[in-house]
């Protein structure tokens, strides 16, 4: 008896001593129900009344429905009951669960929890966070990079997963797709699940030991960009830096043509002139080595956010040129250009630079720290 109870407290230790964080599955398209299996190890059933046999059997499958403001759960073909929520436990952190959503399994290491939320199944993933930081580097990279480019990716999944709680409203931390991380479940990859290990628990904060908004995107096409041209506010951190390493990158350049009637329907609603008043001005446009934040049209002025955002462009690093019938837009990198470039770091980690290298080029007067340490400072 002894025995048994020694191993039970080193299994609930090794669980409760990591530090665990929620997220929120299947946000970008919510379910009603679900089917879930084992996979691997033994999981506890909880619901807030009462505890169930323990689900181990390959053969064993759970249904989960909402039913109102409470969720329904079916075990095989037996009714459990419905419960206000309804926990798979782990017993270990290695254990794992095939979740079935959209007809597709996906397999989640760490706890589920589900529950009603606003006419939905709630489904909630609980899971330690270096688990999760491997689940969300390949999430939003993918497989086929570099250890050190991941090392890079790590520290800023960490980072962001730590101090970007957006959900907490809705019961948990993170949601599991673009709004905060792409997250899919288990990582696996070696060299991920290596450089996660080596940057264990490593954050990046500001001399004031706050968390700064670890930015990215995919190429700034030579000049990053500050936060005040694509949003309103400028954040510390995020100064614009020139970048040699992702000029060769496949995002490098592009090129769009569009009809000159649809440019200039879109300035003359835009600004409130007749086509023809826009037709006299210049429609002509250069950017320079530095990026500019506006288009100017005969002494107006349009953000180049909303010309990017309504003609679906890559970047607003784009240069125009008027060639009769139609507009040329010449444009440089992809996505915002605030923060880190990911092709300019993926090219530096293949030359050599350490990912410490890379983090300190992309952001400004930051500092690498673990997260125990934060916590241990905020102490005076
Ligand atoms: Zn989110
Ligand atoms: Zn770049």
């Amino acid at each position: 008896m002894r025995i048994c109870l020694f191993i039970w407290f080193v299994l609930i230790a090794e669980v409760t001593l990591a530090k665990d964080i929620r997220i929120g599955l299947f946000e970008s398209s919510p379910v009603k129900s679900i089917v879930v299996k084992y996979n691997i190890g033994r999981y506890d059933l909880f619901s807030e009344s009462m505890q169930f046999p323990t689900m181990q059997e390959s053969s064993e499958k759970l249904t989960v429905k909402v039913n109102g403001d409470k969720v329904q759960v079916i075990k095989n073909d037996e009714l459990l009951g419905n419960f206000r929520w309804f926990r798979l436990s782990r017993r270990s952190p290695e254990n794992s669960l095939k979740l079935f959503p959209y007809g597709k399994e996906r397999r989640y290491k760490g706890d589920i929890i589900f529950y009603s939320y606003a006419g939905h199944l709630q489904v909630v993933n609980e899971i330690d966070l270096e688990k999760y930081v491997e689940g969300a580097v390949k999430g939003e990279v993918g497989y086929g990079y570099n250890e050190e480019y991941y090392k890079v990716q790590a520290v800023i999944s960490r980072t962001y997963a730590l101090f970007m709680h957006k959900h907490e409203e809705e019961g948990f931390d993170l949601c599991d797709h673009t709004h905060c991380q792409v997250y899919k479940g288990i990582n696996y990859d070696e060299k991920i699940e290596r450089a996660v290990n080596f940057t264990v628990g490593q954050v990046i904060i500001n001399q004031d030991l706050s968390s700064i908004n670890t930015l990215f995107h995919s190429n700034c096409g030579g000049r990053t960009s500050t936060t005040d041209y694509v949003w309103s506010k400028r954040l510390d951190n995020l100064e614009p830096v020139y970048d040699s390493h992702c000029r060769k990158s496949s995002q490098a350049n592009w090129k769009k043509t569009i009809d000159k009637n649809d440019w200039v329907d879109y300035l003359s609603n835009r600004l409130n002139k007749t086509p023809e008043e826009i037709k006299n001005q210049t429609l002509d446009f250069t950017q320079g080595v530095n990026r500019k934040k506006n288009y100017q049209v005969g002494g107006e002025y349009i953000k180049l956010t909303e010309i990017r955002s309504f003609f679906r462009l890559k970047s607003t690093f784009f240069s125009v040129t008027d060639i009769g019938d139609k507009v040329v837009l010449t444009g440089k990198g992809f996505g915002h250009g605030v923060g880190l470039c990911q092709e300019g770091a993926i090219a530096m980690s293949k030359t050599g630079y350490s990912y410490k290298d890379i983090l300190k080029f992309y952001y400004s007067n930051i500092f690498l720290l673990d997260e125990q340490a934060i916590s241990f400072y905020m102490l005076f």
